[in-house]
């Protein structure tokens, strides 16, 4: 089956190809020829998720998935949630992100935080959706240099590594977007037999 991953983050097409194997064929934007930066206006990652999904679609006519994820972190009243990508402002920057949330968390005990992940999924005129959560916690500092985003300071709850410290099929088997996928994948499995 070949189906589109609609991201422009080289990082999530890696962590999602390693995840759904060879059974499926994972086309990038730029291989259908779309270059433009997708639409994401919404509020919620449900909407933000659909919002790229159908743009794709309508635009480009094939088959798509598109994710949208947030960092909740506990203590700032589940912030920068649905705002992660621009926590710090526009031109997005991963660097200037962890800044804000270290400093915004200087000083407080609690440092729970997790990670929400949601994909849509766009079959002809069907469409359907999946969800993945990983808890943990933000640490003091930045740790490890693999991963993207938020990950050289978050640690999933029972680790000893941050999600920069780990390989990509490490922070798949835990992680927001691995748990998502997999339920793609066993979804897009069924569709097949
Ligand atoms: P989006 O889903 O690409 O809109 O991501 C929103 C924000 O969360 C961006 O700042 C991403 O860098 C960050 N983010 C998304 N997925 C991950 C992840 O797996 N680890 C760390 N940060 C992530």
């Amino acid at each position: 089956m070949k189906i589109c991953f609609a991201t422009n983050n080289p990082k999530k097409i890696e962590e999602v190809k390693s995840a759904l194997g060879d059974h499926f064929e994972i086309v990038s934007l730029k291989e259908i020829g779309c270059h433009e930066e997708l639409p994401e206006t919404g509020n919620t990652l449900d909407h933000n998720a659909f919002q790229k999904a159908r743009y794709v679609r309508d635009n480009y006519g094939v088959d798509c998935f598109a994710d949208d994820t947030g960092l909740e972190v506990e203590s700032l009243n589940g912030a920068p949630g649905v705002y992660s990508g621009r926590y710090a402002g526009e031109p997005r920057s991963d660097e200037r992100n962890i800044q804000k949330l270290l400093d915004n968390l200087d000083g407080k005990e609690n440092r729970n935080a997790r990670f929400k992940t949601v994909i849509a999924l766009l079959l002809g005129d069907k469409e359907y959706s999946f969800e993945g959560i990983v808890n943990g916690e933000i640490l003091e500092e930045r740790t490890g240099d693999g991963g993207f985003g938020y990950d050289p300071v978050f640690m999933a709850s029972g680790k000893t590594q941050s999600f920069a410290q780990m390989s990509t099929e490490e922070k798949n088997e835990i992680s927001h977007r691995g748990l998502a996928v997999k339920k793609l994948s066993e979804f897009l499995s069924q569709k097949e037999s």
